[in-house]
């Protein structure tokens, strides 16, 4: 707790969050609505280590437990995404690489079901990095994933990207696909430097490919409240953004990478930890910025 917080306290004033503002009232959600689309998320910076692939697994499993078909699209040739599921990403047969490449290779083919119910996977490995070189000189190279998860808009309520940390193509084929992007961000000094160059970005996409796409939201993760610095940078993000910055803040704690070790999201492998809250209050927060999810 802040220093800050205890005079807001002991004046009687209702407490603040760790982003210095009020804290609000978030909503519990109401049910998914049958029969709409899936509201697609990007979550991207390209800064890598920042939580994006954490954060798509255990907003994921936060969302799946609301009761939303839930489908996580890996977009990484990483496949950090697919292996924090539990899956071997090098021994996939089929991957996003054939949906995006190949077009005879079937959407259900390569869709993989996760322990968690409500919680699919479109896994990833090494052989998107060649998708990368090998859109270049396809017609429509933007719209690429687009096309690939437009089939499967009426089966999910929510459809998360992880991008790669760069903002190439694949990035802006995940920006294309979206309807609104979530930033995460390390509560680190520098954590900014990076984010006027991802708005540009998403501002081009928005000039060329996406006219709708939506800022949801900018993400403090890796939070160490003790620390003087974590509460700056927090504050000038604030000053920057306002609003667009979620009060919720994913705290730094090992829970995170043990989870990913054993390979399922931190809701199931520490239900009650503070982790797990944290991600339940964020897919809250979502679902009051976006409605209709
Ligand atoms: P990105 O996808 O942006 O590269 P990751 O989600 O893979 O980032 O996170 C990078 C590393 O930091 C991983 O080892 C992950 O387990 C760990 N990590 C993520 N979020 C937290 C957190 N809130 N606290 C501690 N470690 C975290
Ligand atoms: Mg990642």
């Amino acid at each position: 707790m802040t220093d800050s917080q205890d005079l807001f306290e002991a004046a009687g004033q209702p407490p603040l969050g760790p982003t210095g503002r009020l804290m609000p009232h978030i909503p519990e959600p109401s049910p998914p609505q049958p029969g709409g689309r899936a509201l697609v998320l990007a979550m991207c910076n390209q800064k890598g280590g920042v939580g994006k692939t954490t954060t798509v697994i255990n907003l994921g499993a936060a969302l799946a437990e609301t009761g939303r078909r839930v489908l996580l699209v890996d977009f990484d040739p990483q496949g950090s995404l697919t292996v924090g599921l539990g899956f071997n990403a090098h021994e996939l047969e089929l991957s996003v690489y054939h949906l995006l490449m190949d077009g005879d290779a079937r959407l259900p083919d390569v869709l993989l079901h996760t322990r968690t119910s409500n919680l699919d996977l479109l896994p990833s490995n090494i052989d998107l990095s060649a998708a990368e070189m090998r859109l270049v000189t396809e017609v429509g190279r933007e719209q690429a994933l687009a096309r690939v998860l437009r089939p499967v808009l009426a089966d999910y309520d929510v459809i998360l990207v992880d991008c790669q940390p760069s903002l190439g193509l694949l990035a802006v084929n995940a920006l294309t696909a979206a309807n609104g992007v979530i930033i995460p961000l390390e509560c680190e000094y520098f954590a900014l430097r990076g984010v006027a160059l991802l708005q540009e970005t998403i501002e081009k996409v928005r000039e060329r490919t996406n006219f709708d796409l939506q800022i949801v939201g900018l993400l403090g993760t890796m939070y160490d409240g003790r620390t003087l610095h974590a509460r700056e940078v927090l504050q000038t993000l604030v000053e920057g953004w306002g609003d667009t910055v979620f009060h919720t803040v994913i705290r730094r704690t090992v829970k995170f990478s043990d989870s990913t070790v054993a390979g399922e999201p931190i809701l199931s492998y520490a239900p009650a930890s503070a982790g797990s809250e944290s991600y339940r209050q964020l897919a809250r927060e979502v679902l009051a910025r976006c409605p209709g999810a």
